[in-house]
């Protein structure tokens, strides 16, 4: 309805009322710099420009062009491409309309109840609304997760599992990532040094360094798991505001989680995200960024991968025997791969 309002230019900015009423003074609601017509509102004036920079996905566009509401509306309707798939560029015209509608909305609040343009509540606004009305519209749903695992399952079929984790010491941070699939298999086990800074902040850079990863890959059914518990909140309830110091990082994630067709964040214990954990802390004590592969694993992560299927199908084997009472099968001890894959390791090491 906004929208349609703009297209057919009745919608009552100051400067549509000033030429019925001639005593209304055009001046804009929020800058009291120019004349509030539908193009400087929705896309010139400063706090309009503000909320396109942290919400609009850096999608830019010819403003000079654009010179009358009929034109704001074709540029919704037919928006830029944007980096994503085909199928998902709708998003890009139901972001842009919300980015509109809240312009209208914050220049509402202020000239009729005097409540003053909030840049950041804007956001978020325009983000919680984004995320209701795109899940209705998403084909596939991620698969259930319990709110707080246990212990470390595989994902289902056709989905990546990412686990990550940072790790700290006095003078540095260091970030790792870990993606398996639905066999438990280790694809990757990734991990960097980062610049020091808040436990937060590491979890929340290494979260969407682990987006950037799954993207790069071209994954496109991903669960993420960690166990940082405002990140994982702050992205699963985007209407809270999140903690300052992540809140860019945060909107960063939002924004590039739409590239997937199916995407999950879950929160879980620290025991089942261990490989997460010990490549993190590997990380630390790593002069140099790696990428590791099943294989050619560091004993250390090695050691902890092996755990996490082991003590599943471990798990499951006590079910399954003591229903048939027969004895368990004596668990297999990883030592000798672990030998060998050592000795990989510390060749390449040498090399
Ligand atoms: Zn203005």
């Amino acid at each position: 309805m906004l929208l349609w309002r703009i297209g057919a230019n009745v919608i009552p900015t100051r400067v549509n009322l000033q030429r019925k009423m001639q005593h209304i003074d055009p001046a804009c609601t929020f800058c009291n710099n120019e004349v509030e017509s539908s193009t400087h509102l929705f896309l010139e004036c400063p706090f309009a420009r503000a909320l396109w920079a942290v919400a609009g996905w850096g999608i830019r566009f010819d403003t000079a062009a654009l010179t009358s509401g009929e034109d704001l509306l074709k540029l919704i309707i037919n928006p830029p491409d944007a980096p994503i798939p085909a199928n998902e560029q709708w998003t890009v015209t139901l972001n842009m309309a919300l980015i509109m509608d809240e312009i209208w909305n914050s220049r509402n609040r202020k000239l009729f109840k005097q409540e003053q343009a909030d840049l950041i509540k804007a956001k978020h606004c325009v983000q919680a609304r984004f995320q209701e009305i795109s899940k209705v519209f998403t084909p596939t749903s991620p698969p259930i997760q319990r709110s707080c695992s246990t212990f470390w399952s595989p994902p289902p079929p056709d989905y990546i599992k990412i686990n990550l984790d940072a790790a700290l010491n006095s003078s540095k941070s260091a970030l790792a990532v870990v993606a398996r699939n639905h066999l438990g298999k280790v694809l990757f086990v990734w991990g960097k040094e980062n610049q020091l800074c808040s436990p937060l902040q590491a979890e929340a850079m290494t979260l969407l360094w682990a987006v950037h990863l799954a993207i790069q890959n071209r994954w496109y059914s991903v669960m993420f798991e960690g166990d940082s518990k405002i990140c994982f909140d702050t992205l699963n309830h985007p209407d809270q505001t999140p903690n300052w110091s992540i809140d860019t990082v945060i909107c960063n994630i939002h924004s590039f989680s739409s590239c997937f067709s199916s995407c999950s964040f879950g929160l879980v214990r620290r025991n089942s995200n261990s490989v997460a954990n010990v490549a993190a802390r590997f990380a630390l004590n790593c002069l140099q960024p790696f990428c590791f592969s099943e294989g050619i694993l560091p004993p250390a992560i090695e050691a902890a991968c092996k755990e996490d299927p082991l003590f599943v199908f471990h798990l499951g084997w006590r079910v399954f025997h003591s229903k048939l009472n027969i004895a368990e099968p004596h668990k297999r001890t990883p030592v000798n791969n672990l030998r060998t894959n050592t000795q990989k390791w510390e060749m390449m090491i040498e090399i």
